[in-house]
């Protein structure tokens, strides 16, 4: 068995498929453009991938969390038809009214999660992709490496704008050169392999 080298923890709606809002039924999955192909090169490097995902669709009534782990199951049978494993999964379910919470991004628990499923993760070398700014947050709370996908009609055809590069609120994230945007998945796997070490 190869060592591993590093960890990535991919975000789910919008970074591995496209995001067409609350998406759950798995005739309605399809990969974001070059998804697999990055995603392979991430294995050919030895990285470990883990999924994370924000999933209030079930506290707001919109699907059961069965759908969501059928949608799941679906995703991970589609990578390993294509060589990828899939480390582990973690979702949040959770309303974003709720208090006791402590798994809604850019919150931690997730992470938390896998590194407990996993046995650990050096989070120092991990890096997380996610089109949400709540995505770097999250991995950069953790001492890991974000890179934040611009959203566009690859990834998000719904049109909604979750950031902007000039949000102020962006501006440390974006300033620490540890840290990285990118157009889509494929450019954020070269950025990731390119500052690996
Ligand atoms: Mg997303
Ligand atoms: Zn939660």
């Amino acid at each position: 068995m190869k060592n591993i080298m590093f960890d990535v923890i991919l975000d789910r709606d919008g970074t591995l498929n496209v995001d067409t809002g609350y998406v759950f039924r798995v005739s309605d999955f399809s990969f974001t453009p070059g998804c697999v192909q990055a995603l392979q090169a991430l294995r050919d490097a030895d990285a470990r991938l883990s999924i994370v995902t924000g999933q209030s669709g079930i506290a707001r009534g919109k699907y059961t969390e069965a759908d969501m782990h059928a949608f799941n199951a679906y995703l991970v049978e589609q990578l390993h038809a294509s060589g990828i494993k899939v480390a582990a999964i973690a979702f949040c379910s959770h309303h974003p009214k709720v208090s006791d919470c402590d798994c809604r991004k850019p919150k931690t628990g997730m992470l938390q999660q896998i590194e407990q499923k996993l046995g650990g993760i050096d989070w120092k070398s991990a890096w997380g992709i996610g089109d949400k700014p709540a995505d770097s947050e999250m991995i950069i709370a953790m001492g890991g490496r974000a890179v934040l996908l611009r959203p566009g009609p690859h990834n998000a055809p719904t049109g909604k704008v979750y950031w902007r590069e000039d949000d102020s609120e962006l501006a440390g994230l974006l300033l620490d050169k540890r840290n990285f945007v990118a157009s889509n998945i494929r450019e954020a796997v070269e950025i990731i392999l390119e500052h690996q070490n």
